[in-house]
């Protein structure tokens, strides 16, 4: 199946039913749930 990384929990994500994405960068970025995109993007507003 084609999966992807969480970049939070490390969890792998089928990216074709994610929980949760986002583009970053023109980036599509994967999540096991709404709660790791938000700590992801926490993240990326800090320093
Ligand atoms: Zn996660």
């Amino acid at each position: 199946m084609p999966s992807a990384k969480d970049p939070v929990c490390g969890m792998v994500v089928d990216t074709m039913k994610p929980a949760a994405k986002g583009t970053y960068d023109g980036e599509t970025v994967y999540f096991c749930s709404s709660g790791c995109q938000k700590v992801y993007e926490a993240r990326r507003k800090g320093k």
